[in-house]
């Protein structure tokens, strides 16, 4: 579904992604991990073009992912992001802003669009909320907002960039529930978080990204609880 082929990234002189190579399968969840200013959300930003790539080769579904091309768009409307800052529009109501997308990038019907807008938020178990301005909700209630617009796009995959670490801890919870559920109903995600506990019980697979590479990959279970480099090991003494 999600491919990396010896992708590499630099910032002018520094080089970020040192070649990455790895892959997500239709209806896998795969969280990355690694420690801060590994590459992790540069990795992310490439996959929708939010970023450009200097070598390598990113594809979702075969279709290479070229942020200059004209295709990127057609990409972005096929792998939504979710983000840390849940960036919603203030002055949209919950439910607007998960219509926004639906009707004006993929111009769908205005009664289908809402009534599926409306679906997502009770979902997210925001049924009462769906008028609710962003400012009025709490960060737990937003970031679901946020994954409700994520999914109105209706992608074949969603990526979450820390979607949890913005918010109180007694908000963490009700997020990853959604996630969790989410993950259940095989939407194939890859994940940047640092809720190690949630990537033992959920993630597919694990990779391990240091320094713009990936130290280590495979399945959750095994990395998580038998890493085999140094170098996880100390990461993830240094965050469980
Ligand atoms: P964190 O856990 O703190 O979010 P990260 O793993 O997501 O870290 P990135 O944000 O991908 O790390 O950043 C990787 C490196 O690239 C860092 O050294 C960062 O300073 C640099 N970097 C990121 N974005 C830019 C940019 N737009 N211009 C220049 N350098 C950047
Ligand atoms: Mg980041």
């Amino acid at each position: 579904m999600i491919r990396f082929d010896d992708v590499h990234k630099s910032f002018g002189s520094h080089q970020v992604l040192k070649g990455v190579t790895a892959g997500i399968g239709k209806g896998e969840v795969v969280c990355l991990i690694g420690p801060s200013g590994s590459g992790k959300s540069t990795l992310l930003r490439c996959v929708n073009g939010l970023e450009t790539y200097q070598s390598g080769r990113i594809a979702i579904d075969g279709q290479p992912v070229d942020a200059e091309s004209s295709g990127i768009h057609d990409i972005r409307t096929r792998v939504s992001m979710v983000f840390q800052r849940f960036n919603l529009f203030p002055h949209r109501t919950a439910l607007e802003n998960v219509m926004e997308g639906p009707l004006y990038v993929l111009r769908q019907d205005a009664a289908e669009v809402r009534e599926r807008a409306v679906a997502l938020l009770t979902r997210v178990g925001l049924a009462d909320k769906v008028n609710a301005y962003p400012g009025s909700l709490s960060g737990g209630q937003q970031q679901r907002v946020a994954i409700a617009r994520a999914l109105a796009m209706q992608p074949q995959a969603i990526l979450f960039d820390e979607p949890t670490s913005a918010l109180d801890p007694e908000m963490v919870g009700e997020v990853l529930q959604v996630m969790r559920a989410l993950a259940e109903e095989h939407m194939t995600m890859l994940v940047v978080t640092h809720e190690i506990q949630f990537a033992r019980e959920v993630a597919d697979s694990v990779l391990f990204l240091d320094g713009g590479r990936i130290v280590e990959q495979g399945p959750a279970g095994e990395i998580l609880r038998n890493p085999k480099h140094e170098r996880t090991q100390d990461f993830l003494r240094r965050v469980t």
